[in-house]
């Protein structure tokens, strides 16, 4: 099924469209390609905007943001393209970072009520917009009144007797043990005997997986979301239920996967399995549509690797080997699995930083990121290229809407944040200016939703050619053939030819250019600028 979004700016386009006339059509594959229909399939293959709430945007003046802050903002949202959204934890919890939940079915007061999450989900719905939230199941906060109730029963508990679960269903919600496993992640019950896992923190006491009562709870949890308009889930942390068991994880994923599309057969779940590649791929094997790609992300990989390191094992050919590589080891585990690209995330430094705030740089990687096959997830402030590395605050810092900090919507940040100074300009100014690093993403956006084999396709590299600065793949979605050449040099142009013989009649569908000049085609032969990207079909 296929359903159009971004009506109203199709309508203005069209309207541009009709207004210029001629002029449009004959420099439609140059620039032009920017007025071409965008048909976004409503399936799980989308352009995911990953939203730290709390230092998003704020409604009510607090400098805390808050979901009617994100709501005010899902225009700026849809205008870059997005069709899905990741909240970070948004259920009431300790920390600022909220990945400690103390109850899984309210919001944090900070962040506002159910009926704006009710809100929320109803506006994302009618933009065709997907909204996933965070669900944390490895561990619960050591305030859940769970974890409160078995430690305030192994503390009453009369010496000699064995605590039982017939006593306190809650004690099997942990992994309890008696007497001191003498190791680091597990921490005393008061001055018991008793000691319970916490792989993460002794205020993040890690769930037992075994209980069926334990699994009983999370199956209503999901229901109750799925209910309010969630329409999937981003879970955290799955190579902690069982750390080091990949195949015992596996096994809980699959539950969890089987119960969720029970209820909701088209729910989303992206899974963090933080592994290399041949141990997170194994998890596909479980159902869950996606897991996030460590491969291509971060200041080490493919991605990073490609625009700054030198050497034949970071050149272009090199990035589109990765591009084959991961997708074949992903669907060796399943045929349909959905690969989750993404470059950071709030656990990593920001990439503006990486590419030591070359715009270029900035510029370029996110072709590299976003054009990838499956669903991809761009981190808030990536598309402004904002600062923030060292301690986890720093790369959660307010996003930079405006110069002036004390602007409607601006937040505080995290408490324990240093001080971050933005090395580009504010979205406001960048969304004035056709060449900023704003104005890329959304044409990078653009191309993607354009071209339904960019996000489906199965990747092919053109092997033909061996230029070491061009990256050359074909992919292919429901019958269709679409090629993208990649231009990673800095500083040289590349022509590249795609002969009618051996690809058939080609034309440019759309093109990236970080300088602004143009790719052309002429009899088969296509000049690429420096830094550029053309999808050719
Ligand atoms: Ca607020």
């Amino acid at each position: 099924m296929k359903q159009k979004t971004n009506k109203f700016r199709k309508i203005f386009v069209l309207f541009l469209a009709f207004v210029l006339g001629t002029a449009s059509l004959t420099s439609c594959g140059n620039s032009g390609w920017r007025s071409k229909e965008v048909t976004v399939i409503d399936d799980n293959y989308r352009t995911w905007y990953e939203i730290f709430v709390y230092s998003f945007c704020d409604s009510d003046g607090d400098q805390v943001g808050d979901l009617q802050g994100v709501i005010s903002k899902l225009d700026y949202i849809e205008d870059l393209g997005f069709n899905g959204i990741w909240l970070m934890p948004i259920m009431p919890s300790p920390s600022y970072h909220k990945y400690d939940v103390k109850d899984y079915l309210e919001i944090e007061p900070e962040y506002g009520t159910m009926a704006d999450f009710e809100e929320l989900a109803a506006e994302c719905d009618k933009r065709g917009i997907k909204l996933i939230i965070d669900l944390v199941l490895n561990h619960t906060s050591s305030e859940h009144p769970w974890f409160v109730a078995a430690c305030d029963y192994l503390e009453s508990l009369e010496e000699r007797k064995e605590p039982s679960a017939s006593e306190c269903p809650y004690y099997e919600y942990y992994n309890f043990v008696k007497g001191n496993p003498g190791s680091d992640n597990w921490y005393q019950v008061g001055s018991t005997d008793y000691y319970y896992e916490g792989i993460f923190w002794s205020g993040m006491p890690d769930v037992n997986f075994a209980s069926q009562a334990v699994r009983k709870e999370f199956e209503g949890i999901v229901d109750f979301w799925l209910e309010k308009g969630a329409g999937g889930f981003r879970l955290d942390a799955v190579k902690e239920f069982y750390s080091g068991a990949t195949g015992q994880n596996v096994e809980v994923l699959t539950w969890l996967n089987d119960y969720v599309k029970s209820v909701k057969p088209d729910a989303y779940m992206v899974g963090e399995a933080w592994e290399g590649l041949g141990t997170y791929a194994q998890y596909y094997a479980s159902g869950i549509d996606s897991f996030f790609d460590f491969e291509f992300a971060g200041p080490t990989g493919v991605v990073t690797k490609t625009l700054t390191f030198s050497g034949e094992n970071n050149s272009a050919q090199a990035y589109a080997k990765a591009l084959c590589r991961v997708q074949n080891a992903i669907r060796e585990y399943r045929e349909d699995a959905i690969d989750a690209p993404f470059f950071v995330n709030h656990d990593m430094a920001r990439a503006a930083g990486y590419m030591q705030y070359d715009e270029r740089k900035v510029k370029m990687a996110a072709p590299l990121n976003i054009l990838m096959s499956g669903s991809v997830f761009v981190y808030y402030g990536e598309e402004i290229g904002m600062t923030g590395s060292g301690k986890d605050e720093n790369k959660r810092a307010p996003m930079y809407w405006s110069a002036d900090a004390q602007a409607k919507g601006m937040t505080r940040g995290p408490l324990d944040m240093e001080p971050q100074e933005n090395q580009f300009a504010c979205a406001e100014d960048q969304m004035k200016s056709d060449d900023s690093i704003y104005s890329f993403y959304r044409d990078t956006i653009l191309l993607r939703n354009q071209n339904p084999e960019i996000a489906r396709g199965i990747v092919a590299r053109l092997e033909e050619i061996t230029d070491q600065d061009v990256a050359a793949i074909s992919k292919t979605y429901n019958g269709e053939t679409i090629y993208l050449l990649y231009n990673i040099s800095e500083t040289e142009e590349k022509q590249v030819t795609m002969s009618a013989g051996q690809y058939g009649e080609l034309e440019i569908a759309g093109y990236l250019s970080v300088d602004g000049g143009k790719v052309t085609m002429k009899d088969g032969v296509v000049t690429l600028p420096a830094y550029s990207v053309v999808v050719l079909r």
